[in-house]
């Protein structure tokens, strides 16, 4: 056969018959398997043609040919729908207790069990594929949709107790004593926690530009610690945050994670935020107690705040305004003297 001949294209085959009879012409067209092999493309299975057909579709068309509840483990979304019950119940109760609680399942069921949790690299994905990326399983839909609606409307609730990583932190820093603490310098603190914006916007160029290459790994430990990485560079980084961690209060939250930083951003659209009252242009005691240092003074950087409660919670509590005297604050000021935490607490009334 001629090189220059194109068998993916229709041909004719012409018969010359013996003893000078009439040629026979048969019209032939490769097709199938046949084309496939032809055109030096792979053969693929019915579930991989199916595969490629469900990550071409858009979001509704997903819905459509692929529906997320398909394949999914109804026991699952039984237990994830009660776990965010838990985070909406810590939330809004403002109750440590069951934050605790919350935190707790949070990261053995969602992160060491079910490897369930949100990573920077879920962006990517949907800035590539589209949103209809996340309609093919129910949980990480569910997930997706609780954090996206709660961040608009309060801001990170996600950081406060939906995600294993954050839960991790915070019980390292319930056990480690507090002569291990470190209190970083505040214009070192200012400076740093724009890194972590810096490497979202590295993750994202890259992930627009040259889809081949992906970082994130380098940057989010999730998949380090939750899938049990066998590298030992990523473990090597894990450690290093996780000293950090020790030292210095959820130091991943607040200079690293890269998913963190899109959460803030997107916070900044949130209208529920914490009040603030008289006292807290003089009194320190919610900005020492900060897990995130996201509070000077009156103001509360709020893409920087991971709604732990802390300041809501401890300090200004059910009656909705911080007990403490604006005269006691200011003499205690006057003397330089340090603002015991439990005499801000409001009795609770019977
Ligand atoms: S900042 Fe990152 S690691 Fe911290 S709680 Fe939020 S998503 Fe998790
Ligand atoms: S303890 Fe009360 S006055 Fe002090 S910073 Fe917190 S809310 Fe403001
Ligand atoms: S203590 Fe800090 S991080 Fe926690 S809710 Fe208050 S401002 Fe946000």
């Amino acid at each position: 056969m001629h090189p220059d001949f194109d068998i993916t294209q229709p041909f004719t085959m012409i018969y010359h018959t013996p003893g000078g009879g009439e040629d026979v012409r048969v019209d032939y067209s490769v097709t199938g398997v046949g084309l496939t092999l032809a055109r030096n493309e792979p053969v693929l299975s019915e579930e991989e043609l199916f595969e490629i057909r469900v990550a071409n579709a858009g979001f509704f068309e997903r819905l459509s040919i692929a529906p997320p509840w398909g394949e999914t483990p109804w026991v699952d979304v039984i237990l994830l729908s009660i776990l965010l019950g838990f985070v909406l119940a810590a939330f809004l109760s403002k109750n440590s207790s069951i934050r605790w609680i919350t935190l707790a399942i949070t990261l053995f069921y969602l992160g060491f069990h079910k490897d369930g949790f949100l990573s920077v690299s879920h962006i990517t994905s949907m800035l590539k594929q589209g949103p209809g990326v996340f309609t093919s399983n129910l949980p990480t839909l569910m997930i997706v949709s609780f954090t996206v609606i709660t961040t608009l409307i309060w801001g990170r609730v996600f950081c406060s107790s939906l995600c294993p990583f954050g839960a991790l932190q915070d019980f390292i820093t319930r056990f480690t004593p507090k002569r291990l603490k470190f209190q970083m310098p505040q214009a070192i603190h200012d400076r740093a926690l724009y890194i972590k914006y810096g490497i979202l916007a590295l993750i994202l160029t890259l992930a627009l530009t040259s889809p081949e290459i992906s970082i994130f790994q380098y940057f989010e430990p999730f998949g380090t610690v939750f899938f049990f990485s066998r590298s030992p560079v990523l473990w090597a980084i894990l450690i290093a945050i996780l000293l950090a961690c020790v030292v210095v209060e959820r130091f991943y939250c607040r200079y690293v994670c890269p998913l963190g930083a899109a959460l803030g951003v997107m916070s900044l659209l949130s209208p529920l935020r914490i009040k603030r009252v008289p006292q807290c242009t003089l009194c320190k005691v919610c900005e020492s107690a900060c897990p995130t240092g996201a509070i000077r003074r009156e103001k509360i950087d709020f893409k920087e705040c991971v709604r732990c409660d802390v300041c809501e919670t401890k300090l200004i509590k059910l009656a909705g305004t911080c007990r403490h005297p604006m005269e006691e604050i200011t003499r205690r000021q006057r003397d330089k003297q340090a603002i015991p935490v439990v005499n801000l607490t409001p009795p609770v009334s019977a």
